[in-house]
């Protein structure tokens, strides 16, 4: 079955950027908005069970350190980020905001955050009045970003967003004028942008290593759980993860394939598949497969799914040569390798630097003002191509973008 309930017209104008609505509201049947009054709202989760905490208090940091408030305990923030903040010199954790009381005590004890600096979502805008924060940090489901993000601006305080920045373009524009009124600086948290087979494969094929580039290929997939259901695991629940794997997971090869051939496509097509009788996709696609075209003649196959083994690559072929990554995106475990007229397996040092350097560009960002590598106009340059995704595949035609990834008027 391809695509989700809704006309034709409703899903080109969402590609469109046009409306506030967001693809889950409208695209899925059964979403549950309603009673949240349109919005989803943040809640408590329990702790992961394979959390590792520090058994002392990380160390006290220079005097220009950037203080972090960490919105939502979850998996990725305390079993991959906040670890990391003691590898960034800048970089502190100054603040919590979590809706479950026990993970608060534990994490902030744990973390030596003082018991006032510990919020929870009810509480979050008294954060203006903390001078220890400098900035928030967005590790919440990611329907929730945009809200939390206009809230920390309107505080006072810098972003940084985990991916996808929002669920819809309309989303994250409101995040990067609410930016701007209260001029703070806006990060996407594309930690890929740091990690140094990524920046080596982008630097190869800027100097064409692999001559004209001709197609590329990328696959992130993976298996939900099949006795996942929405209530329970947020990335089927089409509120929080609009149309499931490609906002999550299929964001990678997607951003890979824009940072490889360094172009934004021309045109492209799509398919979604939503199996029937499936619990886990009622009400968010199960795959993703989209082709797009770029103005050198470049073709790239994404591909995304949520019911299939793993696989986590990203294969350029050039005119002369091909580049392979295998796993090209995943916090750690990168293999690269060269085909052509120079051959070889690229070993380029440690992926999980990619954690901490991230932190690094975004403090210093704030200390010093220097360029921010994965800026709000990053974030939503993407939204806006998956919107333009989803459209092909809901109108079965090939969808023609702007050179900036809107689709025309
Ligand atoms: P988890 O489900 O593990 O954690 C999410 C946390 O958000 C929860 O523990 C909870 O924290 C809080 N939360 C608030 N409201 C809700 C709600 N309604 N439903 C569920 N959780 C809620 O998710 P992840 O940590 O895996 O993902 C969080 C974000 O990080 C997402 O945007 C995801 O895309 C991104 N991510 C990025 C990765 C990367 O490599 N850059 C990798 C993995 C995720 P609490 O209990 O403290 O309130």
């Amino acid at each position: 079955m391809d695509g989700i309930g809704m006309s034709r017209r409703r899903f080109i104008e969402l590609g469109r950027d046009t409306a506030a609505v967001t693809l889950a509201t409208a695209a899925v049947p059964g979403a549950a908005l309603a009673q949240t009054g349109g919005r989803p709202v943040a809640r408590g989760r329990p702790m992961p069970d394979d959390v590792s905490l520090p058994s002392t208090p990380p160390r006290s940091k220079r005097s220009d350190s950037v203080g972090y408030a960490i919105v939502g305990l979850g998996d990725y923030a305390l079993n991959q980020m906040m670890p990391r903040f003691s590898q960034s010199p800048r970089s502190h954790i100054a603040a919590l905001v979590s809706g479950n009381p026990d993970k608060l005590r534990r994490v902030g004890d744990a973390y030596g955050v003082p018991a006032d600096a510990r919020y929870s979502y009810e509480q979050f805008d008294r954060i203006a009045a903390d001078r220890r924060i400098d900035a928030v940090y967005i590790v919440l489901p990611s329907g929730l970003h945009a809200d939390y993000a206009v809230r920390a601006f309107t505080a006072g305080k810098h972003v940084l967003c985990e991916k996808p920045m929002a669920l819809t373009s309309a989303d994250c524009k409101r995040m990067i004028a609410a930016g701007r009124r209260a001029n703070r600086r806006l990060m996407i948290a594309y930690r890929v942008h740091f990690e140094p087979h990524n920046i080596e494969a982008m630097a190869l094929m800027q100097r064409r290593a692999i001559g004209k580039i001709r197609f590329v290929r990328t696959e992130q997939l993976s298996r939900t759980d099949p006795s996942s259901r929405p209530v329970e695991n947020w990335r089927i629940d089409p509120s929080l993860a609009g149309g499931g794997p490609l906002e999550d997971y299929g964001i990678y090869g997607l951003q890979a394939a824009l940072y490889l051939t360094g172009e934004m496509p021309e045109s492209i097509t799509a398919t979604t598949f939503q199996p029937a009788n499936d619990p886990r996709f009622a009400q968010v696609f199960a795959s993703v497969a989209s082709q797009l075209t770029f103005p050198s003649g470049a073709i790239a196959q994404l591909m995304t799914s949520y019911d299939s083994s793993g696989s986590n690559i990203a294969h350029v072929r050039g005119d002369t040569g091909a580049l392979i990554m295998d796993a090209a995106t995943g916090y750690q475990g990168h293999k690269m390798r060269l085909e052509g007229r120079e051959r070889r397996d690229l070993s380029l040092g440690d992926p999980t630097v990619q954690f901490a350097r991230q932190l690094d560009n975004f403090s210093d960002a704030i200390r010093d003002g220097v360029a921010i590598r994965t800026p709000g106009e990053m974030g939503l340059r993407d939204v806006r191509l998956m919107e333009a995704i989803y459209a092909a595949a809901e109108t079965g035609r090939a969808i023609r973008l702007t050179p900036d990834g809107r689709i025309p008027r």
